[in-house]
């Protein structure tokens, strides 16, 4: 089958399951930084398709309001984690079968899965695909950015070796906004602008927000925050 017949049946796959954002990646710029960070099975897959659910604005921007009730975080936390990230994967496992019948390897990556005895990372980055597919950028939140929705979407990815069409990497930065770093409670966020040479430490003190969202489960029963996605400008 023609790649651009069957890039167009990956796509309808996504539409059809209700995805808002299609990128396809090519991941070979990528491949030693996958290969240390993610294992060489993934870093045996040359490219990646990026599917992505945006989160309503208004729910997001919600988060932010002062003394924000308890019933929004419950609400947020409830979409995003009981129904984006399931959707995203019935998506991806569509995607996968469309790849598969077409004789070609796909694999599918969790939504939101945290692998043991990988410092609250997935199994593979999301957002790095959806960076290489041009479908965002990742900001000084370590959040992938979008033009239209910024950090108020949802990524899920499959890994395959398709000969697929793929998008140009998406270059743009914050300039000299620090919201989410002046917002953040936990004080996780450093204020340093992605480089793709360091690691995701230099810019974010993941374990000081999963203390910070450990204690408002503690509080709310939820762990959400969401505070750097709130704030950021883009979200508006
Ligand atoms: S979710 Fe909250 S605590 Fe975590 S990085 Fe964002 S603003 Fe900080
Ligand atoms: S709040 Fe500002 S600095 Fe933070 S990710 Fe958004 S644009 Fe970048």
């Amino acid at each position: 089958m023609p790649a651009g017949d069957l890039q167009a049946r990956i796509k309808e796959a996504a539409d059809a399951g209700g995805a808002a954002y299609f990128g396809v990646a090519d991941l070979s710029p990528a491949v030693a930084f996958i290969r240390e960070e993610n294992g060489h099975i993934a870093a045996s897959f040359p490219m990646a398709v990026a599917v992505g659910i945006a989160v309503p604005k208004t729910l997001v921007l919600a988060l932010a309001e002062p003394d924000a009730d308890p019933g929004i975080l419950a609400a947020y936390d409830r979409y995003i984690y009981h129904v984006c990230s399931p959707l995203l994967e019935k998506i991806a496992l569509k995607i996968a079968g469309v790849i598969e019948r077409a004789g070609y390897r796909a694999l599918p990556v969790p939504a939101s899965q945290r692998v043991p005895g990988k410092n609250l990372c997935g199994f593979f980055s999301h957002k790095l695909a959806a960076n290489l597919a041009g479908l965002g950028w990742i900001g000084k939140s370590s959040l992938l950015l979008t033009p239209q929705d910024g950090p108020r979407v949802r990524w899920c990815t499959v890994l395959t070796d398709a000969p697929l069409n793929a998008g140009s990497s998406l270059q743009k930065d914050c300039g000299k906004c620090n919201r989410c770093a002046e917002a953040c409670p936990a004080g996780a966020i450093k204020g340093r602008a992605f480089d793709p040479r360091e690691p995701r430490s230099m810019r974010i003190e993941v374990e000081k927000c999963e203390e910070y969202r450990n204690k408002l489960a503690a509080i709310h029963g939820v762990r959400t925050c969401g505070l750097c996605l709130a704030v950021c400008p883009f979200a508006k």
